[in-house]
């Protein structure tokens, strides 16, 4: 694939519950032909989580990556990014104060934000909604009493509201694999996602997004995992197109030989869809480039 125009910028090396060096991570993009990288390991969360950097980690991750920056320069431009969780006030009313420190230490260059956590799961701790799908089953008949609809509406307020705070970072800004909550959803279980009550929420999403000047991804694990479209999917997809949403192709790697998985597919899509161009970063922000 003819890569080289595009970045890819949603990628976990092992500083968090991804693996692989920021070397192995270079090296994996230099042989795909990218001339841009980004890393978005998972920003620490003030509550334990196993999927996160522990706090401790993040000044070592900032260090390594800084460093790969200039032992790559003549080659690659590498970025150094976070995927920075949305933490709702209502449910972690520390996690503002927290983020501001972490970002004012780490000083990224850009983010993917996303929302996992939603509400609290039985016992009290903030809820990560892709763990598994015995949790989501789990959290749906506990917490929800059976209504899906209330928690996927729930989700996608919180989306909403990441978009809403998102501009105040200061960095560029994707919008992190916006419709993850079908994730579990595989052949409609739960809901409909053609459903007017779904498509409502989705839309209202996305009109934040665009509102706060985000960039949407197209998350290609949703291709790896079984759920047979990328996040978002067609529908939200052709949605991006009308509201001219900017979008960018990631594979959300937690592994360096994930990094351009699924990148023809994804592009393929695009290209049925009518896009021409996506965008990737450059030093003043977001600038186009064809697909690849
Ligand atoms: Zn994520
Ligand atoms: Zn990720």
């Amino acid at each position: 694939m003819n890569a080289t125009a595009v970045g890819s910028f949603h990628n976990h090396p092992g500083y968090c519950d991804g693996s692989g060096s920021i070397e192995a991570y270079a090296e994996a993009a230099l042989a795909a032909g990218l001339r841009s990288l980004g890393l978005s390991s998972h920003a620490p969360v003030p509550f334990p989580c196993s999927w996160t950097m522990p706090p401790q980690r993040l000044p070592s991750y900032c260090a390594d990556v800084r460093a790969a920056q200039a032992a790559y320069r003549d080659r690659l431009r590498l970025w150094l990014g976070l995927e920075l969780d949305y933490l709702s006030p209502a449910l972690i009313p520390e996690g503002a104060a927290f983020q501001r420190q972490q970002i004012r230490s780490c000083r990224p260059e850009y983010l993917v934000m996303s929302v996992h956590f939603v509400g609290r799961d039985p016992s009290g701790l903030p809820w990560t909604m892709d763990e598994s799908a015995e949790s989501f089953a789990r959290q749906l008949d506990e917490v929800y009493h059976g209504d899906a609809r209330r928690l996927v509406e729930e989700y996608y307020r919180l989306v909403v509201e990441m978009a809403s705070t998102a501009p105040a970072w200061g960095v560029p800004v994707i919008a992190g694999h916006i419709d993850k909550i079908k994730m579990w959803n595989v052949g409609g279980r739960y809901f409909a996602e053609d459903a007017p009550w779904y498509l409502a929420a989705l839309e209202e999403a996305l009109r934040a997004i665009r509102a706060a000047g985000l960039v949407v991804e197209v998350n290609t694990a949703g291709l790896r995992r079984g759920v047979g479209e990328p996040y978002p999917g067609l529908r939200a997809l052709h949605r991006c197109k009308a509201l001219g949403i900017p979008l960018t192709i990631s594979s959300d790697a937690h592994r360096p030989e994930d990094l351009i998985a699924g990148f023809d597919e994804a592009a393929a899509l695009l290209r049925e869809l009518g896009y021409r161009e996506i965008v990737t970063l450059g030093d003043n922000g977001w600038v186009w480039c064809p697909l690849p």
